[in-house]
């Protein structure tokens, strides 16, 4: 018996040291339909365990895929075999995950010491969520944390609304974090409500803003799969929710294919061990109704933005269909002007467009079915890098990335303040 124990507990440690051990990300960049069709071919071939970070839609976008260390030689030999363009782009996951969590233990230990919070640092659900208390605490007449409902395991979630008074005012809502594994999403949210609230008062832009119009952010829109990427012994890689599926032996819905906008439509997936599975039925997860009910009862948003990871993209209707959105010239425009301001900060480029004709079709997703529910100014950023660290984009990217987003999320939110009333 004891043996056994001493066996199972070595073959989880062993487990969750190298879980990702010798895996690597390959960029591919496919030439033709037919390399697609390979890829996608090759996508569904379960026993090779293949992550595809950026999906096999289209040749004219790049591909990233990690390649669990077992399955690299017959990958590789696909790859050349069919003559796929494709380099590593990283080279051991596991190194970068480490340098990560090491990353993070450092922060740990200067901020107890320092006793401050470094938004520079990525932090676990229970530190963002001290965290948003002491804001609170901070600015306790322009800030409060309105609970929204509890997730699938059971865990509370909650907005930030910034607010000078007023009931029901025009509002502007943002959520982060609804992919588990997009840590930048977060983090930069975190970042945001710190100079939301330091910058009222000071900061002409923001003090208008707030004078007239409330500003609601959910930093952690998927609790549970965000701790599972942070749990040892568990799957930092992690994206959907944790919901059990009845029938099947794997777990979590894609909450952004979930909401009621050409559910189950293209670009979303019926099969439950699937990235991009739609889930049972629209709604189904809790954490999305949580923000629909918000969204709903709250009844005076103008603006609904959504921040994902990673690619570089800033993004507004359709998802479902690559039909035009109705406001398709001005939220063009608007994105655009938001994007040049972004990038005059350090020079990231950002691309601009519909969700379907820039990235690809996808159905089920959040801004469609805000702009459907007729807030017409919805968005949605998906912030750095374009690949060569992917969802493990280092700390000390967080704090750039959050400050040249915040000039884009100004650009929109002044743009709504003076063409919503
Ligand atoms: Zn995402």
């Amino acid at each position: 018996m004891k043996g056994l124990l001493v066996i199972a507990a070595f073959f989880i440690v062993a487990q969750s040291a190298k879980l990702f051990a010798g895996d690597q990300v390959l960029r591919i960049n496919a030439e033709s339909e037919e390399h697609i069709h390979l890829l996608q071919a090759l996508e569904k071939q379960e026993s090779i365990e293949l992550d595809f970070w950026l999906s096999p839609v289209s040749s004219d976008l790049p591909i990233d895929v990690r390649v669990p260390f077992a399955s690299l030689p017959a990958v590789k030999v696909f790859l050349e075999s069919n003559n796929i363009p494709h380099y590593v782009m990283i080279k051991d996951v596991q190194e970068l995950l480490e340098e990560e969590r090491a990353n993070m233990k450092a922060s740990r230990l200067r901020e107890s010491r320092a006793k401050s919070f470094d938004f520079g640092a990525y932090h676990t659900l229970d530190e963002i969520y001290s965290w948003m208390d002491s804001l609170v605490a901070g600015h306790p007449r322009l800030v409060t944390k309105v609970p929204i409902g509890y997730s699938y395991e059971k865990r509370p979630m909650y907005a930030l609304k910034f607010s000078t008074g007023g009931s029901k005012r025009p509002a502007i809502w943002i959520d982060a974090g609804i992919h588990a594994r997009e840590w930048v999403s977060p983090a930069t949210a975190v970042w945001t409500a710190n100079k939301i609230a330091a910058d009222y008062g000071h900061d002409a832009s923001v003090t208008s803003l707030l004078d007239s119009m409330d500003i609601y952010l959910l930093i952690v829109t998927n609790p549970d799969g965000y701790v599972f990427t942070h749990t040892n012994f568990q799957n930092r890689m992690w994206r959907k929710t944790r919901s059990v599926i009845p029938g099947s032996t794997c777990r979590g819905v894609d909450p952004n294919r979930n909401w009621d906008a050409g559910f189950g439509g293209p670009g979303a997936s019926g099969d439950p061990c699937s990235e991009s599975y739609h889930g049972p039925r629209a709604e189904s997860e809790v954490e999305v109704r949580n923000v629909v009910e918000l969204i709903k009862s709250q009844g005076n948003f103008k603006s609904f933005i959504s921040i994902h990871s990673y690619s570089q993209l800033l993004m507004y209707p359709y998802g479902y269909k690559c039909a035009d959105a109705a406001d398709s010239v001005e939220l063009d425009s608007v994105a655009q002007s938001a994007a040049r301001a972004l990038s005059s900060v350090y020079g990231t480029s950002y691309r601009v467009g519909s969700i379907c004709k820039i990235i690809y079709q996808a159905s089920g997703g959040s801004i469609d079915w805000s702009y459907n529910y007729g807030i017409k100014y919805s968005f949605a950023f998906e912030l750095r890098d374009t690949g060569r660290y992917g969802f493990l984009l280092p700390a000390n990217q967080i704090v750039p990335t959050a400050t040249e987003t915040w000039q884009a999320l100004k650009h929109i939110m002044e743009y709504v303040r003076t063409h919503s009333f």
